[in-house]
């Protein structure tokens, strides 16, 4: 029998989360005569009633699991602390805990990778309705300008819903890097991908947990993470300063040589000053995001630290009951 692991990141989901269980079971249960499955629920830090509830489910029924970390570490945190866990099982799923990920196409999903001979079964997002235009707009840019800059082609539409087998997450799990971008990571690793359509469900219960400001953060670890081309950016700027500077200077001398008097204005001198200031303060600012991302690479933190599980987890702090 092939064994599969479902890796559900949760943050404060008290909502939704026997919702969801009630859903996921049902496929389980359907799929239960060619697949031994454990449902993985990473805790990431919540402060409602998550763990609680996950307790009580795991109590009931034996294959759920749950990681619950010590504080609120993020989803990639939480997606690579459920691949850590679940790296040797044969198929590795990722879902997302609110049922906009619909559990159907589990099977569908497995099918691809277990008859179809891909190796990574992904759902691909058919449309943006009932998203927030302007995040909408903000996330469709990025995606543009990643795909300009960085080798790596990052699709807009990819999502982190889908089934792997291990060769791929003993892959992705073979980049140490600490700041994870995981859209850029699935891609990178490479391997043979079926791309899924999939259109989001509503929220089942409960509130994003992905804030602008959260957002915008994931999207400069994506882009500093993938590409080195905005710290060549200063080459440019000198191109363009040595440019103008040379043009200043012969502007000057035939001014100069038509019209002794002339002298050079002076709001035009603090413009080119401030010009140049901005331009060396922008240069120094990319070299900064880089060093402090190498600076944290460096310091080699765990990307999570688990206060309490029921798995058998090297890194577990404390051990629940199994
Ligand atoms: N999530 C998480 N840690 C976080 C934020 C989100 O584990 O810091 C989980 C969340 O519980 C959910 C999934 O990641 O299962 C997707 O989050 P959400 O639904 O809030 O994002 P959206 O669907 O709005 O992009
Ligand atoms: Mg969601």
């Amino acid at each position: 029998m092939n064994t599969l692991a479902i890796i559900v990141p949760c943050y404060n989901e008290q909502d939704v989360l026997k919702m969801f269980y009630g859903e996921i079971t049902k496929v389980v249960s359907s799929i239960a005569d060619n697949y031994s499955t454990e449902l993985v629920f990473v805790d990431d830090g919540s402060t409602d009633r998550t763990l609680e509830i996950l307790k009580e489910l795991a109590l009931r029924d034996p294959i759920v699991k749950y990681i619950s970390f010590s504080r609120n570490f993020g989803k990639e945190a939480a997606m690579l602390a459920g691949m850590n866990y679940a790296v040797n099982a044969d198929y590795i799923a990722i879902m997302d805990a609110d049922l906009q990920h619909s559990p159907d196409l589990i099977p569908v999903m497995l099918k691809s990778v277990s008859e179809e001979g891909y190796d990574v079964a992904a759902a691909r997002r058919s449309n943006r309705d009932g998203e927030n235009k302007f995040k909408s707009f903000l996330s469709a840019s990025f995606y543009k300008v990643i795909n300009k800059i960085s080798e790596t082609k990052i699709s807009d539409s990819a999502q982190d819903f889908r089934v792997m087998k291990n060769t791929v997450v003993k892959a992705i799990l073979s980049l140490p890097e600490k700041i994870r971008f995981s859209k850029g990571i699935f891609s990178w690793v490479g391997f043979n991908v079926k791309w899924i359509d999939h259109t989001n469900r509503e929220r089942a219960a409960g509130q994003t947990k992905w804030s602008l400001t959260k957002l915008m953060k994931y999207a400069i670890d994506g882009i500093l993470g993938f590409t080195s081309l905005p710290l060549r950016l200063s080459f440019a700027f000198s191109a363009l300063f040595a440019f103008c500077s040379l043009f200043g200077v012969i502007y000057a001398l035939v001014r100069n040589i038509i019209n002794h008097d002339y002298i050079c204005s002076m709001p035009l001198t603090l413009a080119a000053i401030f010009f140049v200031g901005a331009g060396i303060c922008l240069s120094i600012g990319i070299l900064g995001e880089y060093t402090s991302r190498a600076y944290t690479e460096v310091k080699g933190r765990p990307q999570y630290i688990i206060s309490q599980t029921n798995t058998r987890n090297l890194f577990t702090i404390t051990e629940g009951a199994e």
